[in-house]
């Protein structure tokens, strides 16, 4: 009855970039997902020409040449560049943190100037070893930049409060006395020119695939058709919730296709103020530069989850990291099954991340 050398569970970038990697080794592939369609969250939706990344916002970078050629393999990149803007009581800032966003604030003109003010309210708040993110964003930016563009931003999107939140996610954001507004710091960046899905689409050439198939719904008959599974869904479910839920943070996205050229002027607008109830909006157009009469924008709402709703993000704090190894530790014991991705490493991985471990992963597989 084994079909298969691999069921994998999860047709995102992870399960995808596996299931490439083992067809090329010879290897026989069933890939299910529980959605209507492949990719995952970098799906992207053709609505009249132009591409909406329907799980929000998804811009490719990487500092690692043997990742950006890996997708180079199966896409064009074009040269989009993140430059969001945050709106934040009324005015509007640059991100990420920089000579722009300095002089937005303050007026500071010089890279000397910006550091003395941000250099004295760090010293003021005077903190050595930052535990959570905003002792983390104080210690790295100040407090101006912290009350003005991070606080209610980080609160809003995650529901909690900064206190209680990991500091590395801040880190995630970088620091520059450049005028520079490039989110990332990586040497390669882009979009794919046709969406994501034609990376999806040429990863899963020639591999079987079935789509609204939940593995849970039926584990055993899904189970007994390979021998082995790669396991991207939930660890925690996995488990059936074995040591209790894990922690995720929720989306909901609102699209609203528009009959005018240019709604923002960028693709990413970031709204920092807790009275305002959605983090950003995407004005999708703008990562490949379309000149179509019309528009199409997304407000992204950040939303409790539920075990009904979509698992976006890992809530990396203390509390669930505990959970999360003790769930770890049983996947250790599973010859048969790899565990892979955001949601069944548990980890706030980026794209170029994933396909990362999904590579050292098939390695470890067939080498
Ligand atoms: P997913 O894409 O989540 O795929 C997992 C798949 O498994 C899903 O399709 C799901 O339906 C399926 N599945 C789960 N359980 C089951 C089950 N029981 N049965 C069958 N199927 C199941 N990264 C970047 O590099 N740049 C960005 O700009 C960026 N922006 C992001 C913005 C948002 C809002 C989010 C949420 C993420 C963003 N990311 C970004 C991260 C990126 O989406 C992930 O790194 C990547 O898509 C994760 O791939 P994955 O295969 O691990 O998971
Ligand atoms: N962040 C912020 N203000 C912003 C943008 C981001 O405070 O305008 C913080 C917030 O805590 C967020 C984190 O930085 O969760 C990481 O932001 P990023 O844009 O990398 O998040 P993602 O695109 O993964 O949602």
């Amino acid at each position: 009855m084994q079909m298969y050398d691999y069921l994998i569970v999860g047709a995102g970038l992870f399960g995808c970039v596996f299931a490439h990697e083992a067809t090329k080794k010879g290897k026989k592939c069933l890939v299910v997902d529980k959605r209507d369609h492949v990719g995952g969250n970098v799906y992207c939706e053709n609505v009249d020409g132009i591409n909406v990344h329907k799980y929000g916002a998804h811009i490719f970078h990487t500092n690692d040449k043997d990742i950006w050629d890996y997708v180079n393999q199966f896409a064009e990149f074009n040269n989009y560049v993140n430059s969001p803007v945050s709106i934040s009581k009324g005015k509007l800032y640059n991100l990420p943190f920089n000579m722009n966003t300095f002089y937005q604030l303050w007026g500071t003109k010089t890279p000397e100037e910006a550091k003395t003010i941000i250099e004295s309210q760090i010293k003021e708040f005077g903190c050595k070893n930052p535990e959570n993110l905003e002792e983390q964003a104080l210690s790295l930016i100040g407090k101006d930049v912290y009350e003005t563009l991070i606080k209610e931003y980080t609160e809003k999107q995650w529901g909690k409060k900064a206190t209680e939140l990991p500091a590395f996610i801040i880190k995630r954001l970088p620091v520059r006395y450049t005028f520079n507004n490039n989110y990332f710091n990586d040497a390669y960046q882009g979009i794919p020119i046709g969406g994501y899905n034609k990376i999806i689409d040429g990863l899963l050439e020639g591999i079987d695939i079935k789509t609204n198939v939940d593995f849970f719904k039926d584990k055993d008959a899904l189970s007994s058709l390979a021998k082995k599974i790669v396991f991207t869904g939930k660890i925690d479910e996995f488990y059936d919730y074995n040591y209790g839920n894990l922690e995720y943070r929720s989306l909901r996205f609102e699209n609203t296709k528009l009959n005018t050229e240019n709604f923002q002027g960028n693709a990413v607008v970031n709204y920092n103020d807790s009275n305002v109830p959605y983090t950003r909006i995407i004005e999708h157009k703008h990562f490949e530069f379309g000149k179509q009469k019309h528009t199409v924008i997304t407000k992204e709402f950040s939303e409790q989850w539920t075990t009904e709703k979509e698992a976006y993000y890992p809530i990396n704090n203390e509390e669930n990291q505990k959970k999360y190894q003790a769930y770890k530790a049983l996947s250790l014991q599973e010859p048969d099954v790899i565990f892979g991705g955001r949601l069944a490493e548990y980890k706030y991985y980026d794209m170029h991340q994933i396909i990362a471990s999904a590579l050292q992963k098939t390695k470890k597989e067939f080498n």
